[in-house]
């Protein structure tokens, strides 16, 4: 019997990019986007909470972080033990104990896999490895990196008391920067000279919370790369720490395979993007997200309808006789 081609898709679909960049202008539905983005309830919310408390509890101050010691490894702990409670906490909730049981999760076929295409054979274990070993692993090291520099003055510290306006406006530009710098990153690691690095990821059609941040290290090289900002704009070590578990959490909660969680009939809490989980399964589509529609300029949007599919398609047709 043919298996459906999704086990569940959005209610709005076609998938709508974000309302600023529509012609004519809908300020009421900018308003919208970037309210909901963010209020009442988000992911964005949440993790610049862990970030202060991470900055308060698990944080060198200036002053320590100017020389080499013991708050790096603090550092690395904190982030192994947040992304393995995160990771496996939904692990648990929608792949091992099914919680919710099947309904939302968008692709059919049962997760997770075994086959030699996964590191020991076995997809859990190769995602919970790569994003551990490597994932936790460089992400850390930037954050020290960054620490020491702010420390000796080779990145530039932005206060509160410098300017409150900066302060809480790097927060907002955390979001509309990744949709810029993700973008592109991701369209290089699709060239033919990087994919072998990318394929780690893609090794994953189906996705779970563990499979966001298995990547290779070479690609977490480049995705974390994203901190480097913090060399050229003035910010706050918060602003860099909440950057970072932007990139590291983010990609943990939009893999969950699932469109989000549902407590009595209603979803109360947003998680994945199914605009990401058709680049695992097609792969030449939807590199980025909706914040900013590069998907769309670019002519790689596929919106989740069959016209969307049947676009799609024919730029890969075209593409291929060139
Ligand atoms: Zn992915
Ligand atoms: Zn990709």
């Amino acid at each position: 019997m043919a298996r459906t081609e999704w086990n569940h898709v959005p209610d709005n679909l076609p998938l709508a990019v974000n309302p600023l960049f529509y012609w004519p202008p809908n300020p009421k539905a900018v308003v919208v986007w970037y309210w909901s983005a963010w209020f009442p309830i988000s992911i964005n919310l949440a993790i610049v909470a862990l970030a202060y408390a991470a900055y308060t509890w698990t944080a060198p101050t200036l002053g320590e972080a100017t020389t080499p010691g013991l708050w790096m490894l603090e550092i690395l702990i904190r982030n192994l033990l947040i992304v393995t409670i995160l990771a496996q906490g939904l692990h648990i909730l929608f792949h091992s104990s099914q919680l919710q049981g099947p309904d939302h999760k968008y692709d059919p076929r049962p997760f997770p896999r075994q086959g030699r295409v996964f590191t020991f054979n076995n997809q859990f274990w190769d995602n919970v490895f790569w994003a551990l070993a490597s994932g936790v692993t460089i992400w850390s090291a930037y954050e020290c990196l960054i620490w020491f520099s702010m420390a000796n003055g080779y990145a530039s510290v932005w206060l509160w008391s410098d300017g409150w306006v900066w302060f809480l406006a790097v927060f907002l530009l955390i979001p509309v920067w990744e949709s810029f710098y993700f973008y592109w990153i991701h369209r290089l690691l699709h060239t033919n000279n990087l994919y072998r690095f990318h394929a780690l990821h893609h090794r994953n059609t189906d996705i779970g919370p563990w499979s966001g941040l298995s990547m290779h290290p070479i690609e977490h090289l480049f995705y974390f790369g994203t901190a480097l900002i913090h060399f050229v704009v003035p910010t706050h070590p918060v602003h860099m720490i909440c950057h970072l578990m932007f990139y590291g959490l983010y990609a943990i909660t939009t893999h969950t395979g699932f469109e989000g969680i549902w407590v009595s009939g209603r979803k109360r809490l947003q998680l994945g993007m199914f605009h990401h989980q058709m680049h695992h399964r097609y792969f030449e589509v939807n590199y980025g997200s909706l914040d900013v529609p590069w998907d769309k300029f670019f002519g790689t949007f596929h919106d989740g309808t069959p016209a969307g599919k049947a676009m799609m398609k024919e730029r890969l047709k075209t593409r291929k006789r060139n």
